[in-house]
């Protein structure tokens, strides 16, 4: 199994259908030619010295070159290492020191992967040529176990690290994937990414899997409504796969044109962040469409699970775990919930224990989180990366599982809730309070149009509440208004003590909230 020979199958069922549409460009690529493209560039890249194994840092914007570029070197038996254009100096050069690439594909006017990496071993190519051909191999070189993607997490919780994805581990979910109903990607589509396609979620969940269907991807290089509106309808785009920030900007485009774009767009779906129920609600009201929600991570390469399973799913779960996926709740030393003991309020050691299920044992009420036994999430499946760059370390354990980042519970019809991350939880006066929840508590009112909590040192709580709101157009909005909002549903430690206002919020290129930023460090 070689992730590859996706394009060599599809060049064989469809070899003149178009498989990449770069709209920056104006190119269309059909299979053949990208099949052909990409044993052209595995040529190049072995000329220039590249062996099996050897890494090749790809750092080009989002189009037919890109992909070109990384099946390419997974064709040489390579380790692509998607980096994208926006990564500033310090953070390739954090990379190219960690994974030392053979190769650095960039483009001719790209100074700084030039300045960077001068001095280090790796050379600097540009671009493939897309007009190049040649004969695809039997089977790319390696393949399997061996590492096929090396993908820096964003480092939203901290420094980068080095994701090793092997070519088992992507076709696994490529084919997990493809099992669900509605297909997310079916042969006729045509799917419009501005996704990244550094990141997983574009590259493997998005790129990959219109691979794997033979079906189109149409790609641009920003996410800029009216010109997405522009793009939707010339190129006929029947899929939309976005992060929720996405689904919401459109939202700002007149009525008429949303409704007009979207009216051939077939399915839409969200990922690597929460889709607040109002935003999902809104873009149905607009355009008609259900939003389906997938949850994943880089380290499961990337879908874990999707509200597609049994049913639509509901407001505020990411839905069940894909066929072939396993999931269960663990505590922080990775015991399953229900074997687990009850979790020791009374222990003040405890107090910064995330998971621990203080708020229950307080018995307030009224709040969503505090109803349920929550947990960290741990999944098991074939889709599960190889641990980390460069030794493997912090993969799945000997049974298999590993256990995300994320807090979660399960609610009475099996359905995957996730509080919020554990590294984003505040901790006052001891207390656990979930960001994610006071946001939610913050969207229901009216005149927000976007909230994000985050910790700040407090000489007296240890930390506190920080709120910061996106007020709606034209609303009229104090502190005092969302304190008074706030008070009323949250318990007294959960209400944040500093509010600020803003007209929109940091985000990471993934589409997250760049919750550092927003506590005032680096
Ligand atoms: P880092 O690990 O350094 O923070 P990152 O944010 O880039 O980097 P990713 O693998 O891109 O890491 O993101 C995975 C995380 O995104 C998940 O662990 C989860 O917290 C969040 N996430 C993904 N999908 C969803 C979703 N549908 N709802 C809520 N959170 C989600």
């Amino acid at each position: 199994a070689h992730v590859a020979d996706l394009v060599t199958r599809a060049a064989a069922r469809v070899p003149e259908h178009a498989a990449i549409v770069d709209v920056t460009s104006g190119i269309t690529l059909t299979w053949a030619e990208v099949d052909g493209a990409v044993s052209a560039e595995a040529a190049r890249l072995r000329d220039a010295g590249v062996v099996a194994g050897d890494r090749v840092l790809v750092r080009l914007g989002n189009g037919a070159g890109f992909c070109v570029a990384v099946l390419g070197a997974l064709r040489a038996g390579a380790v692509a290492v998607p980096f994208g254009p926006i990564g500033v100096a310090r953070e390739l050069q954090v990379v190219l020191a960690d994974c030392s690439p053979a190769v650095v594909v960039a483009a001719e006017s790209d100074d700084t992967a030039r300045t960077c990496a001068a001095g280090t071993s790796a050379q600097v190519i540009a671009p493939p040529d897309l007009a190049a051909r040649a004969e695809a191999p039997a089977s790319g070189a390696g393949g399997g176990e061996d590492i096929a993607l090396l993908i820096y997490t964003s480092g939203t919780t901290g420094s980068p690290r080095g994701v090793r994805l092997s070519h088992r581990a992507l076709l696994a979910n490529r084919e997990q994937t493809a099992a669900l109903r509605p297909a997310p990607v079916i042969p006729v589509d045509r799917v419009l990414l501005s996704l990244p396609l550094f990141h997983v979620f574009g590259l493997a969940a998005g790129f990959l899997q219109v691979c794997w269907a033979g079906a189109t991807v149409v790609l641009v290089e920003r996410f800029e409504p009216a010109h997405i509106a522009e793009v939707l309808v010339e190129h006929r785009v029947s899929g939309l796969a976005g992060v929720p920030s996405m689904f919401r900007s459109l939202l700002d485009l007149p009525p008429d044109e949303l409704r007009a774009a979207t009216a051939g767009v077939r399915l839409c779906t969200s990922g690597g962040a929460p889709l607040p129920a109002e935003w999902f609600a809104a873009f149905r009201a607009a355009t008609g469409l259900t939003i389906v929600e997938g949850y994943g991570l880089t380290e499961a390469g990337p879908v874990l699970t999707t509200t597609t399973v049994d049913g639509v799913g509901k407001p505020g779960s990411v839905g069940r775990a894909l066929p072939g996926v396993e999931l269960r709740l663990v505590d922080r030393d990775g015991v399953p919930l229900s074997g687990a003991p009850e979790p020791d309020a009374g222990d003040p050691d405890d107090a910064d224990d995330p998971v621990g299920d203080l708020d229950l044992e307080l018995g307030l009420d009224g709040d969503v989180f505090d109803a349920h036994d929550t947990g960290m999430v741990a999944v098991r499946g074939p889709n599960l990366f190889s641990g980390y760059w460069p030794d493997g370390e912090g993969g799945p354990d000997d049974e298999g599982w590993f256990r995300t980042a994320d807090v979660g519970f399960l609610d009475a019809d099996g359905d995957l809730h996730l509080v919020d991350r554990s590294s984003d939880v505040v901790i006052v006066n001891g207390f656990n309070v979930y960001p994610r929840e006071v946001e939610k508590v913050l969207m229901e009112l009216p005149g927000v149009a976007e909230g994000a909590v985050v910790g700040v040192p407090d000489d007296r709580t240890g930390e506190a509440v920080k709120a910061v709101v996106v007020p709606a157009a034209g609303a009229e909005l104090t502190e005092e208004d969302v304190r008074a909002h706030c008070v009323e549903r949250l318990a007294r430690f959960k209400v944040p003590t500093v509010i600020e206002f803003t007209d929109a919020l940091p985000r990471t290129p993934t589409g997250k909230v760049a919750r550092r930023q927003l506590a005032g460090q680096s």
